[in-house]
C-alpha cells in the first residue's frame, strides 16, 4: 500500500511513480489501480442523523459509567477517613466512644492510624475504669470521715453546753456566777425599762466567810456558803414582793464572798428594803456545821434602776458602793445607795485622771507568773501581768484600772508600754543567761489596731528578740469581733512578724470551735473557772478534759492557769494537761524574783513532792 493519496488532485503519474519508488522500503510496489469513491455531504448528514440518538445514548452511558467508577473509588478512600475524623472529634468532645467504628482491617496508612487510635481509646477506657474505682474508694473514705466528723461535732456541741454550764455557774453553790448574772440583769433591765418598773440589785457581803476560811478551813467555809445560799434562795422564793416570779436564778454568787440578788417586780425602794430585812432575819440564825454553831457576819447594799443606774454594770457597782458603805460604817441594816456614798464613783474618775498623769516608768511594773512544763520540769515561759504602784493608793490590781484604760482609750499607750517593757525584761534575762523561752503579753481588744502590728514588730527588733520569744494573749471574745480584720492582723503578726499567739480565757467566749480552728494560733489557755470547779464538780473536770483534748486536736499547746491545789494538779495530769500556771507553783513575781525562781529551780521540790 502506498501512502500516496490518489484522491489528491495534485497527484500525477509522474509524481505518483516517484513517490512509489521512493517508498520502496515500505513494501509498496504495485499499484493495481484505485477506486475513487465519493459521497455527497447532504447524503452523509442524512445518514448520520439516522444514528445520532444511538451514538448520544452510548456516549452518555459511557460517561455515567466512568463517573460511577470515579465516585466509588473516591468513597473507598474517604469513608475510613471520615470514620477516623468522627472518632477523633468525639474524643475532643470528651465523649470517649465505647466501641468506636474504626477501619482497623485496612492494610494501608489509614488502617495503621485506626489501630493507633483504637489503642489510645482502649487505654483511655482502662484509665477511666481505674479512676472510677479510685473515685468510689475516695467517696467511701469521705463518707466515713464525715461520719466521724458528725460524731465529733455532736460531742463538741455536748461539750459546749457543759462548758457553758461550768463557765456560768459557781461550782460550790451551783448558783449562777457573775458572768451569767450580768447577762440576765441586762435583759431584765431592758424589760423593766420598757414596763416602766423598778429593778433592784441587792448585794450581800459575807464578811465573816474569809475568817472562817482562814481559821476552820475551806471545807467548812464551803459548807457555810452552801447553807447561806440555800437560805437566801428560800427567802427569796417565799418573798411576797417577788412571789409572782419565783426564779431561784435571781440569786447568784458574784464574788468569793459576795452573793447578789436581782429584785424585779418591785414598785418602790421600800419593797427592796423589805426583802433585805427578811433576808437579814434568815441569815442571822446560827448555822450548824459539824456540831458547831456558827454565826456569819455580813453586810447588805441595795441599788435601784433606773434611779441609780441605767446599765447593768453601773447598777451592780452602785450596789457595791452601798455595801462598802455598810461595811465601812458597820451598818447592821441594809444600805440603800445614794450619790453621796459614791466614793467609788469618784475613785474611778480619779483613777482615770491619775492614769493620764502617771509616769509609766515610775508607777507601772510588770510581774511575771511562770508556766511550768510538769513533764520536763522546765519553765517554758512567763505571763506578764501589769501592776500599778499608785503614789498614794499603793498597789492597784489590773482588774481595777485595765477596764478604765480600755474605756478611756489609754490602753493604747499603756499597752505599748507593757509590750516594750516585757520585751526589755526578757532581753535582760537573756543577756544574763537566764533560760526563759518566751514571755506572754496580754492584749486588750481595743489594742489590736493596724498600728499595733507595727508596734510589735518595732519592739521585737528594738530589743533584738527572736519573734517566737514573744507571745500575745488574746481573749476568745476578741477573736469573735470583727473577724476578718482580726484574722488579717493576726495572720500578719504570726506569719510576717513571727510572734506566737495564744487564746486566753478559753471556754468563756462564744466562738465556735470550727471558727477557732481558722485562726493562726499556737496556744490555748484554759480559763480558771474550769479549774476552780474541778474538785467539787465531776462535770467541770470532764469539760476541762474535753477542752484539753480539743486543744490537742487543733494542734495547740494547752496551758492550764489558776491551778492552786495539788488535787487540781493531779486531776489535770490525768486529763492530759502538762503545762501549768498557777499559785501552786508561783504567784506573779517581780522580774528579779522570777530570775531567782528560774535559776534556783525551787519549784522542783514542789514537783518532786507532787510526783510522789
Ligand atoms: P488573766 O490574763 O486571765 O491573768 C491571769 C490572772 O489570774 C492573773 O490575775 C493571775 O494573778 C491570776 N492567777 C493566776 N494563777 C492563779 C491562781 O492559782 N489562783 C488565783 N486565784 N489567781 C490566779 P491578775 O494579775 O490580777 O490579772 C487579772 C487580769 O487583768 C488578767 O487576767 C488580764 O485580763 C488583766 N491584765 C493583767 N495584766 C494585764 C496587761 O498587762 N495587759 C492587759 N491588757 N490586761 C492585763
Ligand atoms: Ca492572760
Ligand atoms: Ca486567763
Amino acid at each position: 500500500m502506498s501512502p500516496v493519496n490518489p484522491s489528491d488532485s495534485s497527484v500525477t503519474y509522474a509524481n505518483y511513480n516517484a513517490s512509489v519508488a521512493q517508498d520502496a522500503g515500505t513494501g509498496a510496489r504495485f499499484v493495481a489501480g484505485y477506486v475513487e469513491a465519493g459521497i455527497q455531504l447532504s447524503a452523509l448528514l442524512a445518514s448520520m442523523a439516522h444514528n445520532a440518538l444511538t451514538i448520544l445514548a452510548g456516549v452518555t452511558i459511557g460517561l455515567l459509567i466512568a463517573l460511577l467508577l470515579i465516585r466509588s473509588a473516591a468513597r473507598a478512600i474517604s469513608q475510613p477517613l471520615e470514620q477516623l475524623a468522627e472518632v477523633a472529634h468525639a474524643i475532643t468532645q470528651d465523649d470517649l466512644p465505647k466501641d468506636p467504628r474504626l477501619p482497623v482491617n485496612r492494610h494501608d496508612e489509614v488502617g495503621e492510624i485506626a489501630m493507633v487510635l483504637k489503642g489510645v481509646i482502649d487505654g483511655a477506657h482502662r484509665i477511666t475504669a481505674k479512676l472510677d474505682v479510685d473515685r468510689t474508694l475516695l467517696s467511701m473514705k469521705v463518707d466515713s470521715a464525715s461520719k466521724k466528723l458528725n460524731k465529733a461535732e455532736e460531742q463538741i456541741t455536748r461539750t459546749r453546753s457543759q462548758m457553758k454550764r461550768v463557765a456560768y455557774f459557781d461550782p460550790v453553790t451551783g448558783l449562777p456566777n457573775r458572768r451569767l448574772m450580768l447577762e440576765q440583769l441586762a435583759m431584765l433591765m431592758q424589760i423593766a425599762a420598757r414596763e416602766r418598773r423598778h429593778l433592784g440589785v441587792l448585794l450581800i457581803d459575807l464578811y465573816g466567810l474569809r475568817r472562817i476560811n482562814d481559821t476552820l478551813g475551806r471545807d467548812v467555809a464551803d459548807s457555810m456558803l452552801r447553807e447561806v445560799s440555800e437560805r437566801v434562795v428560800d427567802t427569796i422564793r417565799h418573798s411576797d414582793v417577788i412571789s409572782h416570779d419565783e426564779q431561784p436564778q435571781d440569786v447568784s454568787r458574784v464574788g468569793n464572798d459576795e452573793l447578789c440578788i436581782i429584785l424585779h417586780g418591785i414598785s418602790a425602794p421600800d419593797d427592796a428594803e423589805a426583802t433585805a430585812i427578811r433576808l437579814l432575819a434568815a441569815l442571822q440564825k446560827p448555822i450548824a456545821i459539824d456540831d458547831k454553831e456558827l454565826q456569819l457576819s455580813f453586810y447588805m447594799g441595795i441599788a435601784l434602776a433606773p434611779d441609780h443606774a441605767k446599765k447593768p454594770e453601773e447598777l451592780v457597782r452602785a450596789a457595791d458602793v452601798a455595801v462598802n458603805h455598810a461595811r465601812e460604817n458597820d451598818l447592821k441594816a441594809p444600805a440603800l445607795f445614794n450619790a453621796a456614798m459614791d466614793e467609788a464613783g469618784s475613785e474611778r474618775f480619779q483613777l482615770e485622771l491619775d492614769l493620764r498623769k502617771a509616769n509609766f516608768d515610775q508607777e507601772l511594773v510588770l510581774h511575771y507568773q511562770p508556766q511550768i512544763d510538769t513533764e520536763t520540769g522546765r519553765v517554758i515561759g512567763a505571763e506578764a501581768l501589769v501592776r500599778w504602784n499608785h503614789p498614794t493608793r499603793g498597789m492597784v490590781p489590773p482588774f481595777k484600772f485595765i477596764p478604765i484604760a480600755e474605756e478611756s482609750g489609754q490602753i493604747l499607750a499603756l499597752g505599748n508600754w507593757i509590750l516594750n517593757q516585757a520585751c526589755r525584761d526578757i532581753a535582760d534575762l537573756k543577756a544574763r543567761g537566764v533560760a526563759l523561752p518566751k514571755v506572754s503579753v496580754n492584749v486588750s481588744a481595743p489594742q489590736l489596731t493596724q498600728d499595733f502590728v507595727r508596734d510589735v514588730r518595732d519592739a521585737v527588733i528594738r530589743h533584738q528578740l527572736q519573734p517566737e520569744e514573744l507571745e500575745l494573749e488574746l481573749t476568745e471574745s476578741l477573736l469573735v469581733q470583727n473577724m476578718e480584720t482580726v484574722m488579717e492582723r493576726l495572720t500578719t503578726l504570726r506569719s510576717d512578724v513571727g510572734t506566737r499567739l495564744s487564746v486566753d480565757d478559753f471556754g468563756t467566749g462564744y466562738s465556735s470551735l470550727a471558727y477557732l480552728s481558722k485562726f493562726p494560733l499556737d496556744e490555748l489557755k484554759v480559763d480558771r473557772s474550769f479549774v476552780m470547779g474541778m474538785e467539787s464538780d465531776e462535770t467541770a473536770a470532764k469539760v476541762t478534759g474535753a477542752i484539753i483534748a480539743i486543744g490537742r486536736e487543733l494542734d495547740l499547746e494547752v496551758v492550764v492557769e489558776g491551778v492552786d491545789s495539788p488535787a487540781q494538779f493531779h486531776r489535770l495530769r490525768e486529763l492530759g494537761a502538762n503545762i501549768i500556771q498557777g499559785f501552786l507553783f508561783s504567784k506573779p513575781l517581780p522580774l528579779a524574783e522570777l530570775e531567782r525562781f528560774i535559776v534556783d529551780s525551787g519549784f522542783q521540790d514542789i514537783l518532786q513532792e507532787l510526783r510522789r
